[in-house]
């Protein structure tokens, strides 16, 4: 059998635009070299930040605004329940990048921002202390996603509309043949499909590479911890960025829904490789430095460890995503390289791969995101 669409890894965004290609009709067959909802790449670890007011580019605004009715839509279709609204509180100096970025993007596209003076953060959260310069934003439509939870439920909608899932078998190489595709997979057999899409997370270092778009992996670590009272619970906490000077990178995190205070910097870490990344975790290097600012930053919350665990950035030169054809074969979908902000649109990568795999072009505006940027750089 010739299916329509073969897709290749199933984390956060393969597994969207599986269900994405299935629910429009196309015979789907999804590859992961893994078993599903595994924790070894990049969408693991019980919460991703959502919010609208995109400090990293207002470009990406209507696509999360789009990402936020599909994953109203795929809890409706799963029964899964997925983002949780917490509002999300940005703390920095005004000229930092988060408060700066945030307040550009929420002016652009008229979305609803609230300034709170200091005496409004203590009479909020009154375990905060804000330092001189700084200022807090507070985004009324931020949230939380749930990961697993977010992929389990693109994997069972695909599933319900008759895609085939093949977990345990990696894609070892592919080729044209004829009109489509033949893909070699581990275990000797072979798939051949119309229209093939790459969604390989960290593990795509080689082929963006090839195309000449430099990836760097970076080794993450997130933790959590048992707070010594309950004022981070998640009924009264927000989940929050601290743009802080004097901080090696951003500190962001989640209040408690039960499981503990979960914080990491953004985009803070050694540079790796999806095979030789290090899995363990290191007290006194990893995670001693998230507790001692999370204790300044909120009083109380990192009493206990409880737990901590690696996971991978794929960063592209100017952390903006690619999503694209495949310059020399236009039935190759590529997507990936999602810097450390991807998960919240995961739904919307699952319309537009779809789009991309189905029609060769997609409705959303998606020119900032192509490989052809890379091309006007070195230009
Ligand atoms: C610590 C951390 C915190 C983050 N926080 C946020 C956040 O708050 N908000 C947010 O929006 N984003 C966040 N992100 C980013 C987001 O999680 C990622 O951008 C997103 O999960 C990437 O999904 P992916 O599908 O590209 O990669 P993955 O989920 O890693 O999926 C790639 C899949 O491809 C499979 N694969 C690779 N090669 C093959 C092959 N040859 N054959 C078969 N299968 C293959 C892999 O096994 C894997 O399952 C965070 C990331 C990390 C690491």
């Amino acid at each position: 059998m010739t299916y329509d669409v073969a897709i290749v890894g199933l984390g956060g965004m393969g597994s969207a635009i599986m269900a994405h290609c299935a629910a429009r009709g196309a015979s789907v067959i999804g590859l992961e070299q893994f078993q599903p909802v595994h924790d070894l790449g990049s969408s693991h670890g019980k919460s991703r930040m959502i919010r609208k007011a995109y400090f990293e580019d207002p470009a990406y605004v209507p696509l999360v605004v789009r990402a936020y009715e599909l994953w109203r839509k795929l809890e409706h279709d799963s029964g899964e329940e997925i983002l949780r609204l917490t509002g999300v509180l940005s703390v920095g100096e005004e000229s930092s990048e988060i408060i700066a970025g945030t307040r550009r993007a929420a002016k652009d596209h008229g979305l609803e921002l609230e300034s709170l003076s200091k005496g409004e953060v203590k009479a909020r959260y009154p375990t905060l202390e804000l330092l001189e310069d700084e200022v807090a934003i507070f985004e009324p439509d931020g949230g939380v996603l749930n990961p697993e939870r977010g992929v389990a439920a693109h994997l069972q909608v695909a599933r319900a509309k008759g895609a085939e899932l093949r977990f345990g078998v990696a894609m070892e190489k592919w080729q044209v043949a004829g009109e489509g595709f033949e893909l070699r997979l581990s275990d000797g057999t072979q798939v051949l499909a119309g229209k093939l899409v790459l969604a390989l997370g960290p593990w795509f270092q080689e082929t963006l590479e090839a195309l000449g778009v430099r990836i760097r992996v970076q080794r993450n670590v997130q933790a959590w911890f048992s707070p010594a009272s309950n004022a981070y619970e998640a009924s009264r906490f927000p989940a929050f960025l601290l743009n802080r000077r004097g901080l090696p990178a951003p500190l962001y995190g989640f209040p408690d829904f039960g499981d503990g205070v979960k914080a990491a910097y953004h985009g803070l870490g050694d540079l790796t490789d999806a095979e030789r990344v290090d899995r363990t975790v290191n007290l006194a290097r990893d995670v001693e430095p998230i507790a001692r600012e999370l204790e300044r930053w909120m009083p109380g919350a990192a009493r206990t460890l409880r737990e901590a665990k690696p996971c991978m950035y794929t960063l592209t030169p100017d952390g903006n995503f690619v999503i694209d054809c495949h310059p020399q074969h236009a039935g190759v979908t590529l997507c990936g390289g999602f810097s450390g902000h991807g998960f919240k649109f995961a739904p919307v990568i699952g319309e537009i791969g779809a789009d991309l795999a189905l029609d060769g072009r997609s409705r959303h505006d998606i020119e900032f995101l192509s490989l052809r940027r890379f091309a006007l750089d070195e230009s």
